[in-house]
C-alpha cells in the first residue's frame, strides 16, 4: 500500500534492520474494547500495519482488555469489523486477558525480588503520598512488608478475600523520582467484576502500565508504537520488561495523536454522545468513528490516503477536517455515478409539452470516466426543480428561474418561466413554463445562450428519497483543548442534521445500502444502511462538491 509520507518511525525500523538490532518486525494494534474505533485509531492502525507490511513483518490485533468494568464483546466485534473494513488483516488475534496467569506469575516474581508490595492505603492517600512535580513523594507505611507477607496477601487478593479498593499491589521503585510514573505505581487492583473473556476467574486485574509492556514482550513485539502522552511512561515500561525478566525486549516509540477540527475523539466523550441520545448510535454519520464515517459514505481508500498525507511526527497539532473531505472527493470523483436529485421540490408544468408524452434522454454516467457508460432519464410535461432555484423578485445577476427568464435544464431543454402559481398564503407552489424543442441537449443548438443550468427530476417517474445533510456536530474548532468536561456538551451544534424529503432519478430505484453518487450541484451522497428500507431511500450527504480548502 501507500508509503510516500513522512514517518520517523519507519526510519527507526529501517535502521534497526540495517544495523542488525532486529532481523524481523512485529507490531501490534492494541485497542481497549471499551468503545468503537475512531479516525484517530485509523491513524494508528495504518501506521502499525503499514510499517510492518513495508518491511515484511507481522501485526497483531490485540485487545487490551484488562479493565472488565468498561469492556464488552460488542466492542470487540465492532473493532474487528472496522480494522478489516479499513483494509487490514492481522497476523494474530490476541487478548491481553489470555495472559492473566503469566502476568500474575510475573507480579509474584517482583514480590520475590522485593520489587513489589501490597499497600493498604486507599486511592486518595496514595495520591497524597505521591507528591507533585515539585515535591517528592513519601513512602507508604506498608512499603517494607516482608516478602512472605506480601506473597500471602497477594494470594488472598487473588482469592477474593478483600473488597474492591481495600488493597493494591505496587511496584517498589523510587518515591523521590522526578518522573512521577516511577513513584511506586499501582500494578494490580481488586475489581470484583465479570470479565467478557475470563468470566469470574479473576477478581484482581493488572494496571495498564504493568500489563502493556508484558503483553508486548509476551508476543515478541519489536516496535511498540503509542501516542505521545505515554512518553513519560517509557522508563516504567522498560523497568517492567527488565525486572520481570522477559526474554523478548520490545521498545516503545511515541508519535503525535491525530486531532481534527470540530471533532471530539475520546471514546469516553463519544460514548457520552451515544448514551445521552445526542446521536443515533456509535455509527451515526456525524460521529468520527470508523463505523460513522462508513455510514456517512467515506471510503477506506480516502481514509488511508488521508492518513498517509498527514504523516507521522512527534508534534501535537490539529488537522483541518477539510483535508479528509478533500481525499474523499478525490476517491469518489471517478468512481461515483453522477445523477440528479431534488432536495426541496417545486413543481414545474411545461405547458407546451404534449400531455401523456414521455421521452428518454441519454446522459453520461460520469463525464470524467466515460467507461461508466450512459443512463436514461425520462422527461415529460411535469418536472421538479429546487425551490431554491426560483425567485420571484431576484437580485441582479441572478441567472436561475424568475418570471420571464429562460434557463437550461441539464441533459434536456431550455425552459422559460411564464407564470407563478401560489397558494392562499402566497407561497409559490408551482411554476408554469414553456420549453423550446430546438434547444435539446446534444442537438448542437447555438441560437441563443442562457446563463443558468438547473438540475431537475421528472415528476411522474421520480423516486422519493430522504436526504440527510450534515454540519459539524461540534461547533468549537479545537474542542480537545477544552479542559472542562461540562463545556463539551455545550459545544454541540443543534443544527448538525437537516432532513429533507425529495426525489431522485428513476434509474436509482434499486440502489443498495452504501452505494455512492455524485448529485449534480449538491455533492456526494451515500445510501444509508440503517434507515433505508424497501421503498424508503435515505441518502447521507458525504461532502459538498467544493471546498475552499487547497492542499
Ligand atoms: P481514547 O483516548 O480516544 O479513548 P485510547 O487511546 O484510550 O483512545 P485505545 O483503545 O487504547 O484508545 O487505542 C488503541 C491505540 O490507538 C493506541 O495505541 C492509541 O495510542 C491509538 N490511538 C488512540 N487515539 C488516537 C489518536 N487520536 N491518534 C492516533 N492514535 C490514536
Ligand atoms: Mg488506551
Ligand atoms: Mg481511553
Amino acid at each position: 500500500m501507500e508509503h510516500n509520507s513522512s514517518n520517523f518511525i519507519r526510519n527507526i525500523i529501517k535502521e534497526d534492520l540495517e544495523t542488525g538490532k532486529h532481523d524481523h518486525v512485529i507490531t501490534r494494534f492494541p485497542p481497549e474494547p471499551n468503545g468503537y474505533l475512531h479516525i484517530g485509531h485509523a491513524k494508528s492502525i495504518i501506521l502499525n500495519f503499514g510499517v510492518a507490511d513495508e518491511f515484511g513483518g507481522k501485526t497483531n490485533l490485540r485487545f487490551d482488555d484488562t479493565n472488565p468494568l468498561k469492556e464488552d464483546i460488542e466492542y470487540v466485534n465492532s473493532i474487528k469489523e472496522d480494522v478489516k473494513w479499513l483494509g487490514y488483516d492481522w497476523d494474530n488475534l490476541f487478548f491481553a486477558s489470555n495472559y492473566f496467569d503469566e502476568m500474575y506469575d510475573r507480579a509474584v516474581l517482583l514480590i520475590k525480588k522485593s520489587l513489589a508490595y501490597i499497600d493498604d492505603l486507599n486511592a486518595d492517600e496514595i495520591r497524597e503520598y505521591r507528591g507533585t512535580l515539585t515535591e517528592p513523594g513519601k513512602n507508604s507505611p506498608y512499603r517494607d512488608r516482608s516478602i512472605e507477607e506480601n506473597l500471602d496477601l497477594f494470594e488472598k487478593m487473588r482469592n477474593g478475600e478483600f473488597a474492591n479498593g481495600e488493597k493494591v499491589l505496587r511496584a517498589k521503585i523510587d518515591m523521590t523520582s522526578p518522573n512521577i510514573n516511577l513513584r511506586d505505581p499501582v500494578i494490580y487492583r481488586i475489581a470484583h467484576a465479570e470479565h467478557h473473556n475470563t468470566g469470574d476467574k479473576w477478581c484482581i486485574y493488572p494496571m495498564y502500565a504493568f500489563a502493556h509492556p508484558l503483553e508486548d514482550a509476551i508476543e515478541g513485539v519489536t516496535h511498540s508504537i503509542c501516542t505521545l502522552e505515554f512518553e513519560d511512561q517509557r522508563p516504567l515500561y522498560n523497568w517492567v520488561v527488565e525486572q520481570c525478566e522477559m526474554a523478548s525486549i520490545p521498545q516503545q516509540y511515541e508519535f503525535g495523536r491525530l486531532n481534527l477540527t470540530n471533532t471530539v475523539m475520546s471514546k469516553r466523550k463519544l460514548k457520552q454522545l451515544v448514551d445521552e441520545g445526542v446521536v443515533d448510535g456509535w455509527d451515526d454519520p456525524r460521529m468520527p468513528t470508523i463505523s460513522g464515517l462508513r455510514r456517512r459514505g467515506y471510503t477506506p481508500e480516502a481514509i488511508r490516503a488521508f492518513c498517509y498525507e498527514i504523516g507521522v511526527s512527534k508534534a501535537y497539532g490539529t488537522i483541518d477536517s477539510q483535508v479528509l473531505n478533500h481525499f474523499v472527493r478525490e476517491d469518489l470523483k471517478l468512481k461515483a455515478p453522477r445523477t440528479m436529485g431534488i432536495l426541496k421540490p417545486l413543481k414545474v408544468v411545461i405547458t407546451n409539452y404534449p400531455e401523456g408524452q414521455v421521452e428518454w434522454l441519454e446522459a453520461e454516467i460520469n463525464p470524467e470516466n466515460p467507461e461508466m457508460g450512459t443512463r436514461q432519464i425520462p422527461f415529460s410535461r411535469e418536472i421538479y426543480v429546487e425551490q431554491d432555484d426560483f425567485m420571484e423578485n431576484p437580485p441582479k445577476k441572478y441567472f436561475r428561474l424568475f418570471p420571464g427568464n429562460e434557463v437550461r435544464l441539464k441533459h434536456a431543454y431550455f425552459i422559460k418561466c411564464e407564470e407563478v402559481i401560489k397558494d392562499e398564503e402566497g407561497n409559490v407552489v408551482e411554476l408554469r413554463c414553456t420549453y423550446d424543442p430546438e434547444t435539446k441537449s446534444g442537438s448542437g443548438f447555438t441560437g441563443r445562450k442562457v446563463k443558468g443550468t438547473l438540475h431537475w427530476v421528472d415528476a411522474t417517474h421520480a423516486v422519493p428519497a430522504e436526504f440527510r445533510n450534515y454540519q459539524p456536530l461540534i461547533l468549537d474548532e479545537e474542542p480537545n483543548e477544552e479542559e472542562e468536561e461540562k463545556t463539551f456538551l455545550e459545544l454541540i451544534n443543534p443544527h448538525s442534521l437537516e432532513i429533507l424529503q425529495g426525489f431522485v432519478e428513476p434509474n436509482m430505484k434499486d440502489i443498495q445500502p452504501q452505494d455512492k453518487y455524485q448529485f449534480f450541484r449538491h455533492g456526494y451522497y451515500n445510501v444509508d444502511p440503517k434507515h433505508t428500507t424497501e421503498g424508503h431511500l435515505v441518502l447521507n450527504q458525504i461532502v459538498e462538491l467544493k471546498s475552499s480548502f487547497k492542499l
